[in-house]
């Protein structure tokens, strides 16, 4: 199963400890790394390494929730 990680995008200094704990874990083959804000952008090259992934992670820094 490939499971993908949306970190909230260092939009700020926890965001930054965030996305540097999700990536901790990302190994690009079956825990991936998506790019939570180029989704809703609609950059294709994004939404398609999103859709490579069955069961998704969302890792927020706080309870804004960016990701
Ligand atoms: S969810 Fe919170 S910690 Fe993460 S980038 Fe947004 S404001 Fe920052």
């Amino acid at each position: 199963m490939k499971i993908g990680i949306l970190s909230c995008q260092e939009t700020c200094n926890v965001g930054v400890m965030t996305n540097k704990i999700a990536y901790a874990f990302v190994n690009n083959d079956t825990i991936n790394s998506v790019r939570s804000l180029g989704l809703p952008l609609g950059i294709q090259s994004m939404i398609a390494v999103a859709k490579a992934n069955e069961k998704f992670i969302a890792l927020n820094g706080c309870e804004i929730r960016c990701g």
